[in-house]
């Protein structure tokens, strides 16, 4: 059986499956795991589950929601939530807020992989053979309500986030590894949706079609997981990329000051670089919350630096939006409006947008659909960026236009034939937390890697040389955006083997993305062979890796907590005092990376955590990304 996720005592309504079977509530104890919620009846005395009274299996979720409660509620049963899947919702009354938003959250991210998620949803009960909230009488009618936050979605960085790319399964994986691959689908985008763009989209190659930031397409066609065929509203057609345009839900993907999935620190930085006194955004309050928050930069409280101010929009019972008492409106571009001219208890009026969208569009996979060979006539090279294992690092455009970094690679270093046929599958990964592979020049030598640019440069020495005073949130971020990307690896089966801070890049926002996943099996390089080698992430490496080359996500897991224990020492060297040899000897023996000062007690745990000796006993990335998230969303 799989682990358990969380369990809790639940009042439950039955679920009258029958017409005729009665309404009742029944106390039952919940149990959480990654393939099922099972519910059993429950002995008090003995403190016990009995008998298994019924379950669902995870991948059968469609959706999972809160539920306004009955009028005249009794008091166990005002925090209702609602699990639907194909026999209709289960019901199930929590007994706080809190602890109704907890499971909520955990059981969001167990089936945000899940291919049917609904988009819309019954906010209230179904009761007396009708929906208590549209009045429609058939069960499977479909919801009244776009959910502002989709089911699934975890994934961070971009605006886009909620409505993101559900990854596909190992299985969908695993066909398009073949030679007539079925693109798996990964954005949730189907045929004749209405979209918005978020960006402007220049197109790459003339099959493309261009696009303006705020206005609606068609999809016509879904090309793969990263690319769809859509039409404009003077009928154009050509394909865009899936990431630059969003399916308006909420209705704020338009407004400029919205920045979606935006978390604290990064609006914190954003507003601090614009400098500007009464710059705003706003953003969504917590990861599933579907609450939102202002955030306002202001000078005027006298300080020169200037500080932000976070208010949380709130709503009254009727459903009005308010930031001040007394100030209430139909909806949140009014609010935002009125208080653009009236600071109202703000510190400041909201006198200008800040806005991270305009200047940074995300990374397309592969430049053009099915491009992945490039004609290396149409890079230019800027500057050099660094030279590693492969060789010199630029940067420079492609067409003049589009920033990327070219690896170019030195003769001898690579086998060659390996890495193009592994570059296919490589394209295919796209997620914010990775550094974009978008093509290679493989027609003449030497051979070019060209990869997304990301202007803050390497990890490591960002942590060493640029982040003066890092907030305890700021460092937590940084591993939170590592674990998002390694979930998706691992969700893909993907193992990366050498993961470290030296292998992960920072964008101008301070986002930071894992790259050169995989890369280390072309290596040629006697010094790079496990244990032996002087050239081998040794620092980084699991007993098991040490002693019998197994690399495995588990292997990852540990190099991951090593990449924590450099975030929070800025940059040291693991054991530093160490010398290879003596890692071999003693790491396999139980020696461990001692607790960084920065590092809270917790923090230092999530590291242990994935320095366990066995391999099965450390967490998974998903487990990271859900730790880390709980982690932050008590700070924020
Ligand atoms: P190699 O894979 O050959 O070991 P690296 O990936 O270590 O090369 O790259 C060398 C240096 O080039 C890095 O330390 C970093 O500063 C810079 N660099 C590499 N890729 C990028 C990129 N995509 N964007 C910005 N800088 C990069």
């Amino acid at each position: 059986m799989s682990e358990v996720i969380i369990e809790d005592i639940f009042m439950k309504r039955s679920q009258q499956k029958k017409k005729t079977s009665p309404l009742n509530y029944k106390e039952r104890l919940f149990v959480l795991t990654q393939d099922k919620i099972s519910y059993y009846d429950y002995d008090y005395e003995k403190a016990k589950k009995k008998g298994l009274k019924g379950s669902v299996e995870i991948d059968k979720i469609k959706c999972v929601e809160t539920v306004m409660p009955e009028d005249n509620a009794p008091p166990e049963r005002l925090y209702p939530f609602q699990i639907v899947y194909d026999d209709g919702p289960l019901y199930i009354f929590a007994k706080t807020d809190n602890v109704r938003k907890q499971w909520i959250h955990k059981l969001k991210n167990v089936v945000r992989f899940n291919k049917d998620l609904l988009q819309k949803y019954h906010p209230c009960f179904w009761e007396d053979g009708m929906w208590k909230c549209c009045q429609q009488e058939v069960k499977q009618a479909m919801g009244c309500k776009l959910l502002e936050m989709r089911n699934g979605g975890i994934s961070k960085g971009s605006h886009r986030k909620s409505r993101k790319p559900l990854p596909p399964t190992p299985e969908e994986e695993k066909t398009s590894r073949s030679p007539h691959p079925q693109p798996p689908q990964q954005h949730g985008f189907s045929v004749g949706m209405t979209v918005i763009a978020e960006y402007e989209y220049t197109p790459m190659t003339p099959q493309d079609l261009e696009m303006k930031k705020d206005e609606q397409y068609t999809i016509l066609d879904i090309c793969d997981a990263n690319w769809v065929r859509a039409k404009d509203k003077y009928g154009n057609e050509g394909y865009i990329p899936s990431n630059y345009v969003v399916e308006a839900l909420n209705g704020l993907e338009k407004f400029e000051w919205y920045c979606k999935n935006m978390n604290r620190s990064q609006a914190e930085n954003l507003l601090k670089t614009e400098n500007k006194d009464g710059g705003f955004l706003v953003r969504d309050s917590g990861k599933y919350s579907g609450k939102y928050t202002v955030s306002v930069f202001t000078k005027s409280t006298g300080d020169m630096v200037g500080s932000c101010r976070h208010y949380n929009i709130l709503t009254t019972e009727q459903g009005q939006f308010y930031l001040a008492e007394k100030h209430y409106f139909n909806n949140i571009p009014d609010l935002i409006t009125y208080h653009q001219h009236n600071a109202a208890g703000l510190v400041s009026r909201l006198k200008h947008i800040v806005s991270a969208r305009a200047q940074n569009a995300p990374s397309t996979a592969g430049l053009g659909y099915g491009v992945w060979e490039i004609d290396p006539h149409q890079l230019t090279f800027i500057k050099e960026l660094g030279s590693g294992q492969f060789g010199v690092v630029k940067y420079g455009k492609w067409q003049g236009r589009h920033d990327v970094a070219i690896k170019m690679i030195r003769e001898g270093s690579m086998s060659e034939d390996d890495f193009i046929d592994e570059a296919k599958v490589m394209m295919k990964l796209r997620h914010e937390n990775l550094v974009q592979l978008y093509g290679v020049c493989t027609k003449q030598r030497p051979i070019y890697i060209v990869t997304e640019f990301l202007s803050n440069g390497c990890l490591l020495n960002y942590l060493r040389e640029y982040l003066q005073h890092p907030s305890p949130v700021e460092l937590l971020e940084m591993c939170k955006d590592v674990s998002e990307g390694m979930a998706y690896l691992e969700y893909q089966q993907f193992i990366h083997r050498d993961l470290a801070a030296r292998n992960c890049l920072v964008d101008a926002n301070g986002t930071v993305k894992v790259t050169d996943f995989g890369l280390s099996r072309y290596v040629l390089d006697d010094e790079y062979t496990p244990s032996a080698g002087s050239k081998f992430p040794v620092r980084w490496s699991p007993p098991e890796v040490l002693l019998y080359s197994k690399f495995s996500s588990k292997s990852d897991i540990w190099a991951f907590g090593v990449l924590m224990w450099e975030i929070y020492t800025l940059g040291r060297m693991p054991y530093e005092r160490l010398n290879n040899s003596d890692i071999v000897d003693k790491v396999p023996a139980g020696y461990r990376l001692y607790r960084p000062q920065m590092a809270s007690d917790r923090i230092y745990s999530i590291m242990t955590m994935c320095w366990h000796e066995k391999p099965d006993e450390r967490p998974t990335f998903q487990d990271l990304v859900m730790i880390i998230q709980d982690l932050l969303d008590n700070m924020h």
